[in-house]
């Protein structure tokens, strides 16, 4: 089968004819219909210092995906052959005390599929069943592709109360734009999104966001102040960037809640003083809540939350160069490439 590779330990990403895996116990085989680019197989792609201390060399990368079920190994219950599904891409290990207490979020053991084994960039993938994430007939497979980030976002965005709140979200990247919206469509009160990519603003701006904030040359302050606003309720880190996260301490309120999902470079530091002085809570947030985050999500999107503001590119996989760089210019939403 087809299959993008991580071949050589350098910058660029490889289409080769590979093994079509086999479905084991209590696996499915998939076929894939779509894939979309994550920023982290734009880090591998790249092979920055991230990936060369974390992928081997000979990986299939991707990990958001959806297809249909071709093939259905032994024990496996209430799947059928030509099944729409997607996957939770974290695969836990079941038997952590974390597992076995329901947070399979937080097992310690998770194995992530097209970073730490063979992924989804390619014609055929296999996959515990019990990760799989059937798809309503109502939402198209473009959408339903990148359901595991839009999980990341909602994640995020759902761990606090937001309801008739003001939020700040530092990183208008896909996850950020899609927190905006889901923040929006629940009934944020003021959602402001900062970043220093116009493009990707603009996204934000059209998913409902309700000032979007160049912070090359505009500071969050004078948009509180614009909005009377003292301080924000909720913080979404969304960046990565330590400088986003200390401009959005400063900028929390009193007694405020900060999610924090942007990986941060190795050292970064922040003033503990806005910390301990306003009394913030600040929560680290990693993959998404098996499986009520995809239980929620699903149910956003089927109550017209506007998934698909945030898709901006879909081409076939041969043209998957053109997808990488796409991804690399920081001009494209999600890129969403076809295997059928
Ligand atoms: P992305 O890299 O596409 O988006 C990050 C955005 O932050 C970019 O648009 C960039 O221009 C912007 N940015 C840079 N400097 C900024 C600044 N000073 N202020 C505001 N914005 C700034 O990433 P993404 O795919 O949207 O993911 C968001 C972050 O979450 C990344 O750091 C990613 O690595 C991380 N992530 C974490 C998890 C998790 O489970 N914790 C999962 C997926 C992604
Ligand atoms: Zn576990």
């Amino acid at each position: 089968m087809k299959a993008l590779v991580k071949r050589e330990a350098a910058k660029g990403i490889w289409m080769e004819e590979v093994p079509v895996p086999e479905a084991g116990p209590n696996e499915v085989l998939i076929k894939l219909e779509k894939t979309a680019i994550c920023g982290t197989d734009l880090h591998i792609y790249l092979w920055d210092e991230w990936s060369q201390r974390t992928i081997k060399p000979g990986l299939v990368i991707g990990h958001e995906f959806v297809g249909r079920i071709v093939g259905i190994g032994p024990g496996v219950n209430g799947y059928a052959i030509g099944q729409r599904v997607s996957a939770e891409g974290h695969i836990v290990c079941g038997h952590c005390r974390n597992c076995r207490a329901g947070k399979q979020h937080l097992c310690p053991n998770t194995v992530g599929i097209g970073v730490n084994r063979n992924g989804a960039f390619a014609e055929y993938i296999v996959m515990p069943a019990s990760n799989l994430w059937p798809i309503p007939d109502q939402i198209p497979s473009e959408l339903a592709a990148f359901f595991d980030p839009y999980g990341n976002a909602a994640h995020c965005a759902l761990e606090f109360d937001v309801v008739g709140e003001d939020v700040l979200i530092t990183g208008a990247g896909p996850i950020g734009v899609m927190a905006a919206g889901i923040c929006k469509h629940i009934g944020a009160r003021n959602v402001v999104v900062t970043d220093v990519n116009d493009y990707r603003l603009k996204l934000a701006a059209d998913m409902g966001a309700t000032r979007v904030v160049n912070v090359a040359n505009q500071s969050v302050k004078d948009v509180m102040a614009d909005l009377h606003m003292e301080g924000f309720d909720v913080g979404l880190e969304m960046s990565g960037n330590p400088r986003a996260l200390n401009d959005m301490l400063d900028c929390m309120y009193n007694g405020g809640k900060v999610a924090l999902l942007g990986l941060q470079p190795k050292g970064a530091g922040i003033d503990w003083d806005r910390v301990i002085f306003k009394g913030l809570t600040l929560h680290g947030i990693y993959g998404r809540r098996m499986y009520e985050t995809w239980y929620k999500m699903t149910q956003l999107v089927l109550s017209g939350f506007p998934l698909g503001k945030v898709l901006s590119h879909q081409l076939p996989v041969d043209e998957f160069q053109k997808g990488f760089d796409l991804m690399e210019s920081g001009k494209s939403g999600k890129v969403v490439l076809s295997w059928n």
